[in-house]
């Protein structure tokens, strides 16, 4: 494919697990600033996709192009610094850490070019801590204990920690399960304000929750795509009501 506008180009993907296509010839595109929203049922394959875009299962055939730079074939570290960030479901922050020193050693090392003048970059990274500590709403916490945080904080540090690295492309499974009512509507906000410079997917099954935050909404299914449009264009959708919402 030539070059494209798009932040990220999938084209023809597919993976297959001993004969089983856990995602089959998929197409989707993601816009600059876009936040899209993937829902489906259980083994549609899409943890599978977010997977094969940040390189822990490698595909069978096709393209991921991230800013017309083709994925498939680099390492999951190349594709971190080339400005993909992914979140698992289960948070992998430092327990015994403050939230400080969690967004800390999440700085990259090595960005800065005065990375001898250890001064000067202890000050860049003081000031993106509590740039992203504010963005995660946990700017009055920087000095807890992450272990103390409850769930929906925890979940909130490692996007934070995340965030450290800025990158291009931030992808989460699963963000708002377990959290709180409250919680659920303050990550609403934050995914809406953290996605004005740069692209999220978000996999999710809370409706009410992917009302208030979807652009565009895929629907996969067996591994394909089974809708793609507006929330209400998808919620309306036979198929889509048939295999997902009616259950
Ligand atoms: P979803 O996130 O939509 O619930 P998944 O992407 O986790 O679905 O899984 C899609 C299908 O692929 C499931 O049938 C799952 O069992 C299978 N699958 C996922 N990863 C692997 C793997 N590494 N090896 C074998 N099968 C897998
Ligand atoms: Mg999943």
């Amino acid at each position: 494919m030539s070059n494209t506008d798009f932040i990220l180009a999938i084209e023809d993907l597919t993976v297959s697990f001993d004969g089983f296509k856990a995602v089959d010839k998929l197409n989707l595109y993601v816009d600059k600033n876009e936040l899209r929203v993937v829902i489906g049922p259980n083994g549609a394959g899409k943890t599978t996709v977010l997977d094969l875009i940040c390189g822990k299962t490698k595909s069978t055939s096709g393209s991921i192009k991230f800013k017309n730079k083709e994925l498939t074939k680099l390492a999951e570290h190349e594709i971190v610094r080339a400005g993909v960030g992914r979140k698992f479901q289960t948070p992998s922050i430092y327990e015994n850490l403050t939230v400080y020193q969690n967004l800390e050693v999440s700085y990259p090392r090595g960005r800065s070019v005065w990375g001898s003048l250890l001064f000067k970059r202890s000050d860049d990274v003081m000031t993106q801590v509590y740039k992203v500590a504010e963005e995660i709403l946990l700017k009055d916490f920087l000095d807890m204990e992450a272990a103390l945080l409850s769930h929906g904080q925890k979940q909130w540090l490692e996007i934070g920690m995340l965030l450290m690295q800025e990158p291009e492309l931030l992808m989460l499974d699963e963000p708002v399960a377990g959290m709180s009512a409250k919680e659920r509507d303050q990550t609403a906000e934050l995914l809406n304000r953290i996605c004005q410079n740069r692209s999220v997917i978000v996999i999710e099954h809370d409706m009410e929750f992917v009302k208030k935050i979807a652009h565009k909404v895929t629907v996969l299914h067996q591994g394909k795509i089974l809708a793609e449009g507006s929330m209400d264009k998808v919620q309306a959708d036979e198929k889509v009501i048939e295999v997902y919402l009616g259950h």
